[in-house]
């Protein structure tokens, strides 16, 4: 089942970023996501089966 992630969720994932960070924030969602590391503030690309993958928990901002 697909999760529902949205532009603006924090996301946190099971694998971290090299920075260390491991949460991120959607700045695109779509067939691509787009991420940001909330710790250093670099941005991913990730296809949505790869993101869902990876994603532990989804911390959303607004229901
Ligand atoms: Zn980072």
């Amino acid at each position: 089942m697909p999760l529902n992630i949205r532009t603006g969720d924090i996301l946190e994932l099971k694998k971290q970023h090299p920075c260390g960070g491991k949460e991120f924030e959607v700045m695109r969602a779509g067939m691509d996501f787009r991420v940001k590391c909330l710790t250093c503030g670099a941005q991913l690309r990730l296809s949505r089966p790869k993101l869902e993958k990876r994603v532990r928990k989804i911390k959303t901002g607004e229901s």
